[in-house]
């Protein structure tokens, strides 16, 4: 391929030693991890041999200036030719066939080559045929090759063969002139060779750069290969699932199960967000709390619902973190657990509810304010407990009807609820008494809480099923942290508050005070108290702490140091019965 002309200059030389230079290195990087390395590499050393064959040429020409013999120069020149020659169709028939075998190519055309120069130089000389084999064997070299590169046209991302095929059928044009006997190509084109050299530099280049696209696509058809079998999966499995994406928490695909489930249109999916489903947003937290933790959850209870719906059901969740459609997205699968949720709940309640007015029971009471007595003690903080009695319940019974009697049963123990507050706790006792717990209340707070709970419930009206107004009131008593801290003691004093109140003329408060004692009837309980009351925790009682606290040198200097008693722990604020109307105030 190469002209003689290169060597007439140096500065030709440099260019065309530079541009090999590039070749090698392009050579180097298209082939590294490329299918078609070895065709890329039979490529390179083709065109160095050939342009090898060059040098042979001017050498031979300066022996032969000599007057020397030149036929072993010229048959390593046509030798080198048909090497060169060689090695490109095998880099052709490699591009064309993957795998193909070089045999029949080198023997073929090797055989008849060789043959040709032995009969030429040797058997009957013919220098006009010697001088056109040097065009014949690049001209048939370049010709295979640009048919294997356009071979390759028809191929997605083959610009790259394009391009080559273009230069190595320009290359053979050349020599097809050159053979031609066109001189002006023979003698005068130098930068034929270093231009053939960077143009296929460049489809090099542009190789690589075709294998990256089409790794790319091949990703590409991977991935959506993965999602069409997620897809599957989703769409017919028995289960509720959706996908989310984690950047911007939303659905991105759902299975007909999960579209009926939550009420979603599946049209507009996109339209949703994950947490809108959660009902209780700690459930969302601690999810995703966990997948940070772990990637996969699994038998998670969640409390759902419907964007649209108000009413939450429980769910149980599978999560775990996957890729899908170019995301990173959150896959959960849902089984509807509500009715087994709904049993337990249901159980629960039994269990701690009473079923008329759906209030907690005497055990539940008990036991949660043993638990709170001893947390407002560690805190220092005061409570009262309240025991209210329904007024001649027994008339209303009477008069009106059992059926009506449990209307008002119903009423007072949902005004009860609703004026107290969440820290407060309320029960029914049994019959038509009640029992409250007021946290963070002295006896005197408690009486005022008390006497606004009363107005209140005095205000209720229910109506019999003949359209009667049924009106009635309670009684109150009231006793507290100062009397004792045993439930049962505190339960047993506030009901002989109420006593009291009934006594007095009922709807009205009464607080169990230490005089009150000495009323008692019951002896042995009258003493038991004694001795509460006497024994108290020195946080309890502030004139005792000196005395008490020297004795026994225990939490003084904390009670004295802060010259604090309890209610001084106590924020006045806190106490806020929003419907009673028990203002700060009042609490005073
Ligand atoms: P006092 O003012 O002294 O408390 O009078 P009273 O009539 O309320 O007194 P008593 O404790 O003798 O009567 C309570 C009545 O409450 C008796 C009982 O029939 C009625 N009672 C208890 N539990 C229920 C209930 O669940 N539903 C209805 N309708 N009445 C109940
Ligand atoms: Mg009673
Ligand atoms: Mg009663």
């Amino acid at each position: 391929m190469g002209n003689i002309s290169i060597f007439n200059q140096s500065v030709y030389l440099v260019v065309t030693y530079l541009s090999i230079f590039l070749l090698f290195i392009t050579c180097l990087y298209a082939s590294v991890g490329n299918k078609q390395a070895k065709g890329i590499w039979l490529l390179f050393w083709g065109l160095m041999i050939d342009f090898f064959s060059l040098y042979i040429s001017v050498h031979s020409a300066e022996v032969y200036a000599k007057g020397n013999s030149v036929e072993i120069w010229v048959f390593l020149e046509m030798l080198f030719c048909l090497v060169s020659m060689l090695l490109l169709a095998m880099a052709s028939s490699h591009i064309l066939v993957k795998n193909a075998s070089n045999l029949p190519i080198v023997s073929v055309f090797g055989g008849l080559g060789l043959f040709a120069i032995i009969f030429f130089l040797y058997i009957y000389p013919d220098n006009q045929m010697i001088a056109q084999m040097r065009y014949i064997f690049p001209l048939t070299g370049f010709t295979y090759l640009s048919i294997g590169c356009f071979s390759q046209m028809n191929k997605k991302r083959s610009s790259a063969f394009v391009l080559a095929g273009l230069v190595t059928m320009s290359a053979a044009i050349v020599m097809l002139l050159k053979l031609l006997g066109f001189n002006y190509f023979i003698y005068g084109v130098w930068y034929t060779t270093p231009a053939l050299y960077i143009m296929l530099s460049l489809s090099m280049v542009m190789l690589k750069a075709d294998s990256f696209a089409r790794k790319y696509d091949e990703s590409c058809i991977e991935i959506e290969k993965d999602n069409q079998r997620i897809e599957e999966i989703i769409k017919y499995s028995p289960f509720p699932i959706i996908i989310s994406r984690l950047s911007d928490d939303r659905i991105i695909l759902a299975n007909s199960n999960a579209i009926k489930l939550f009420d979603i249109s599946a049209k507009e999916l996109d339209r949703y967000h994950f947490k809108d489903f959660f009902a209780d947003a700690d459930n969302r937290r601690i999810l995703g709390e966990l997948l940070e933790k772990e990637r996969v959850v699994q038998d998670f209870e969640i409390l759902v619902k419907t964007p649209t719906g108000n009413t939450p059901f429980w769910l149980l969740a599978s999560a775990n973190i996957i890729d899908y459609n170019y995301d990173v997205a959150l896959y959960t699968a849902f089984q509807d657990i509500t009715s087994r949720k709904n049993r337990e709940v249901l159980l629960k309640n039994q269990a701690t509810r009473d079923p008329l007015t759906s209030l907690y029971n005497r055990r539940y009471f008990e036991e949660e304010v043993f638990k709170r007595i001893v947390e407002s003690k560690t805190n220092n903080e005061p409570f009262s407990v309240l025991m209210i009695d329904a007024d001649h319940f027994k008339k209303v019974n009477d008069t009106y009807g059992h059926k009506t009697g449990d209307k008002v049963l119903i009423e007072l123990a949902s005004t009860c609820e609703r004026a107290l507050r969440n820290d407060d706790i309320v029960a029914r006792y049994g019959g038509e008494e009640f029992v409250v717990f007021l946290a963070g209340v002295n006896a005197l707070k408690g009486k005022i809480v008390a006497d606004r709970l009363r107005e209140s419930i005095s205000n209720i009206v229910v109506y019999s099923d003949e359209g009667e107004e049924v009106r009635f009131t309670v009684s109150i008593g009231v006793s507290s942290y100062e009397i004792s801290d045993n439930i049962d003691t505190l339960i047993k004093t506030a009901d002989e508050a109420l006593y009291k109140a009934k006594e007095n003329g009922r709807n009205r408060v009464e607080i169990f005070d230490k005089n009150d004692l000495e009323a008692f009837d019951n002896k042995e309980m009258q003493e038991r108290i004694k001795n509460e009351v006497n024994n108290r925790h020195p946080i309890f009682d502030k004139e005792e702490n000196a005395e008490i606290s020297l004795l026994d040198g225990i939490e003084a200097n904390h009670i004295q140091g802060e010259n604090t008693n309890i209610e001084d722990h106590k924020k006045e604020d806190e106490i806020d019965y929003p419907i009673l109307g028990v203002d700060e105030e009042d609490l005073k």
